[in-house]
């Protein structure tokens, strides 16, 4: 459907004709699977060099209890990950620390790096050597070559766009103290992941002052980067959740029928080959009490839940835990569709593509992975722990990547 069809829609009472239409197309081109990717979460750094006014996420220096975590504390997070099930280790940092910080400059000085991107690059190195996880680094806004250096050592990446318009980069707004969230920057950093063939990860983040016609040209603008690169392997829609002690406290909340809309209009402006996800820890409640409420996601048109760990928490939204791994996949299942764990990275872009991975991470996912894609070694999720039980005799640690 395109945009300007959408735009001349109102919302409400057609959102269940819109709902119709996006769950038809889903169907069509995912079936009945739904996928999430097993992971640990990695918060490498919490300084920041920007203010998002609804961040819980960056600390100042005196508030954190370290810099940037030490290698050894990455392998001992990617380890459990490890004998957990996962395979994906997503690195999650702020902005830039360095260039506000002389705590961090020093810090990264000491050890040899010039950049927190440099140091980034080293720990993903690290763990593709030691662990049989996968990196996915979201380290914000980059170059052309940190992003070309970041490539030989990820299996994917991501940058949300949160929003295409520059309205809320103005006084006011919540990107006002934040340059790396002014979307020319961002939409910069998605032309160059396409253009360098990375596969990519963005998305939208719902309800932070965006109006409806913003939110669906934002997702047009993703659209347009994937129809040029072919490099948007998932896209994101997240709803924004007030946290106390941050300046949108008392914003309101996205709900549930808003995320289940724009659920449905990214699918018909994103079309049916897209990979959708929504994070099923941060569903808003229903108006009937239904739970859980994040099942309703699948009427709307997602085919993925995201990353979810059975090891750390999310630490972007740390109040929202991930639901409980057997009840996930019940509820996903009573819903009449199968949960399968899939690699950071989508089948797509590996299994019959050489265009967009290194020869080394490439190969090791195809030694990992089934005839479809999917990993191999993982066979359900634990019934005792709600760890990811793992094959007798697996050889996930198998593989290399030089
Ligand atoms: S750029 Fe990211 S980490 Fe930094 S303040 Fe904004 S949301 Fe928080």
């Amino acid at each position: 459907m395109d945009l300007s069809t959408l735009l001349n829609t109102p919302a409400g009472p057609d959102f269940r004709e819109w709902s119709l239409r996006a769950r038809h197309l889903t169907d069509r081109f995912k079936g009945r699977t739904v996928t999430f990717s097993p992971k640990v979460f990695i918060p490498l750094t919490r300084l920041c060099r920007d203010f998002c006014s609804y961040c819980t996420y960056r600390l100042d220096p005196g508030q954190a209890e370290q810099i940037f975590l030490s290698p050894d504390e990455v392998l001992k997070i990617a380890r459990a990950g490890q004998r957990a099930g996962c395979s994906e280790a997503l690195f999650v940092l702020g902005e830039r620390p360095e260039q506000r910080y002389p705590e961090a400059r020093d810090w990264l000085k000491r050890r040899g790096f010039g950049s927190s991107i440099e140091y980034l690059r080293s720990v993903c190195q690290l763990v593709l050597l030691e662990t049989a996880l996968f990196p996915h680094s979201n380290p914000g806004t980059l170059t052309r070559s940190e992003l070309a250096s970041l490539k030989e050592v990820n299996a994917s990446m991501g940058l949300m766009l949160e929003c295409a318009s520059t309205r809320l980069c103005a006084p006011g707004g919540p990107h006002e103290f934040a340059p790396s969230k002014h979307p020319r920057a961002r939409l910069q950093t998605l032309q160059r992941a396409g253009e360098l063939k990375i596969p990519f990860t963005t998305g939208i983040l719902a309800g932070i002052g965006e109006t409806r016609r913003e939110r669906l040209e934002s997702l047009q603008r993703i659209r347009q980067l994937h129809d040029r690169y072919g490099h948007i392997q998932e896209v994101i829609i997240q709803n924004f959740r007030p946290q106390p002690e941050t300046a949108m406290a008392s914003a309101p909340e996205v709900l549930l029928e808003e995320m289940l809309e724009t659920i449905a209009a990214a699918r018909l402006v994103l079309g049916g080959e897209m990979n959708l996800q929504a994070p099923p820890n941060l569903a808003p409640a229903s108006k009937n009490g239904q739970s859980p409420s994040y099942l309703r996601y699948l009427e709307a048109g997602i085919n993925d839940w995201g990353g979810i760990s059975p090891v750390t928490i999310d630490h972007v939204n740390p109040g929202s835990p991930w639901p409980h791994l057997h009840r996930f996949r019940a509820g996903v299942e009573s819903r009449g569709y199968r949960l399968r764990a899939r690699f950071p990275v989508y089948p797509e872009y590996f299994l019959n593509s050489s265009n967009y991975l290194n020869n080394g991470i490439r190969g090791r996912l195809r030694h990992l992975s089934d005839a479809e894609g999917y990993p191999r070694s993982v066979v359900g999720l634990g019934k005792r722990t709600g760890a990811f039980e793992l094959e007798k005799g697996s050889s996930r640690a198998a593989g290399s990547v030089q």
